[in-house]
């Protein structure tokens, strides 16, 4: 029918036909009918023109690459709405004082923070932090600026065999230098930092905002100093002469 219609064109079916009928079969049984209406939504607007490929399929959320109207890239994170992490999702969020009121229903609950990390990379970038500009976001579906060109930027996981003690070294900085920016100028925290969660493009980029909370969240120095022992153990062991973890946790949480 007409919604199957526009979601095959959403995904260039029409001029690419079995090819990349994976991409449907991801598509159709991984998302409900809300999802496919919001994406549908961004279709009608120009805000999703195509999306040609799956970059990961998480517990949470799946991401697709895609194009807008204009012929710019894009991401798009797509949270499940009968995700098995409800209770750990209603916790963060029950824990955000910027969140008020918490939906019992857990679509509208994984709308709540699907919303909360479109702030959040608005917020990041407010303080000069480097992710993905945020573009969009309705009910469950998030767009993003795309980190790469005709192939996505790699995680940090991904490149680590190629890199050199100085590149490490350099990344311990942009790590250790974005918690601290976010937690003295932004009074904010990612909470969920890692190799996995850093992009190496021209220039390091980080993404995965769906935890990141603000300072007064009474969850935040929990998140500061799971973010300061995550990476100082990663660079610690590619050689980095890292900080004591310890004495960096007390002296952000001390002010
Ligand atoms: P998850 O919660 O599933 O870990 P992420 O936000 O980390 O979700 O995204 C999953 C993967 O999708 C990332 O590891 C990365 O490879 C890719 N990805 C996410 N956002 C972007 C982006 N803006 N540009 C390019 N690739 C991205
Ligand atoms: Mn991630």
């Amino acid at each position: 029918e007409r919604l199957d219609r526009e979601i095959a064109e959403v995904l260039g079916l029409r001029e690419r036909r079995e090819k990349d009928s994976e991409l449907f079969k991801v598509f159709s049984e991984v998302f409900d009918r809300t999802t496919v209406e919001t994406i549908s939504y961004f279709y009608r607007r120009g805000k999703i023109d195509l999306l040609y490929g799956v970059l990961s399929t998480g517990k949470e959320a799946n991401v697709f690459a895609g194009f807008d109207a204009q012929g710019n890239r894009i991401a798009v994170k797509i949270y499940r709405t009968y995700t098995t992490e409800f209770r750990r999702i209603w916790e963060y969020l029950a824990a955000d004082p910027r969140v008020g009121y918490l939906p019992k229903d857990i679509r509208k609950l994984v709308f709540v923070w699907t919303r909360r990390e479109f702030k959040n990379l608005q917020r990041a970038m407010k303080y000069a932090v480097r992710a993905p500009e945020p573009i969009a976001f309705r009910n469950n579906v998030l767009i993003m600026e795309f980190i790469g060109d005709e192939t996505p930027a790699p995680r940090l996981k991904d490149v680590e065999k190629s890199l050199e003690k100085k590149d490490f070294e350099e990344l311990y900085d942009f790590a250790m230098g974005s918690i601290e920016r976010l937690w003295k100028r932004g009074d904010m925290v990612h909470g969920d930092l890692s190799e996995y969660n850093i992009l190496i493009w021209e220039e390091p980029v980080i993404i995965d905002w769906s935890q990141a909370t603000v300072k007064r969240n009474r969850m935040s120095l929990t998140l500061l100093y799971r973010d300061i022992k995550n990476i100082t153990s990663y660079f610690a062991r590619k050689g980095v002469s890292v900080d004591d973890p310890e004495e960096k946790f007390r002296e952000l949480a001390g002010d």
